[in-house]
């Protein structure tokens, strides 16, 4: 078998869901790499952006990284706070960083509230702003059915198509360099 040829593009799948936080408390809203408002927020170790953290989830599943909670450990000081835009931005960067180049990312927010229309496509521009590739986001709802249908949180789930740079493990028969065969070294 061969893997990771540089031709064909790797997809990737993330999933994110966070409770809401209890009426009347302060806690902000953050989703898809924007503030909301007058809404409740998601409670979470980080802003709770579901919409950015399946995004992330995604990313690192094409590549091969992990996934959200291995490569920014909830242990790790350094990502404590940080915003989904944020750890979508070095998510990213990370994955460029690996050798691939990111082709886009789709991303379906679940629940009732907040209403995303009004604000996707600007939702979607700070999204794909943080990834430096074309984000696009999507809601639905689950007719009152499961946590996102009684209000108790927000999901989302996201895909992602990434494509490796350079193939450098695929190395056909015959095409061996030998002795003075051997190309000169790039400088
Ligand atoms: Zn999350």
């Amino acid at each position: 078998m061969t893997t990771g040829c540089a031709a064909l593009p790797r997809t990737g799948i993330g999933v994110d869901v966070h409770a809401f936080a209890p009426a009347g408390t302060d806690r902000p809203m953050r989703l898809a790499c924007l503030d909301w408002p007058g809404q409740i927020g998601l409670v979470g170790h980080s802003d709770a952006d579901v919409a950015a953290h399946a995004a992330c989830d995604a990313l690192l599943s094409a590549s091969g990284l992990g996934d959200l909670g291995a490569a920014f450990g909830t242990n790790d000081p350094r990502w404590a706070g940080a915003s989904g835009t944020e750890l979508l931005s070095e998510t990213a960067r990370r994955v460029r960083e690996a050798g691939f180049t990111i082709g886009n990312v789709v991303v379906q927010v679940i629940g009732n509230r907040p209403r995303l229309g009004p604000r996707r496509l600007e939702a979607q521009q700070a999204m794909s702003e943080a990834c430096g590739a074309e984000i696009a986001l999507s809601a639905t709802t689950t007719d009152g059915l499961g946590l996102t249908g009684r209000d108790e949180g927000l999901a989302a789930i996201a895909t992602a198509l990434i494509v490796r740079n350079t193939c450098p493990e695929v190395v056909h028969s015959g095409d061996v360099p030998t002795g003075d065969d051997r190309p000169a070294p790039v400088a």
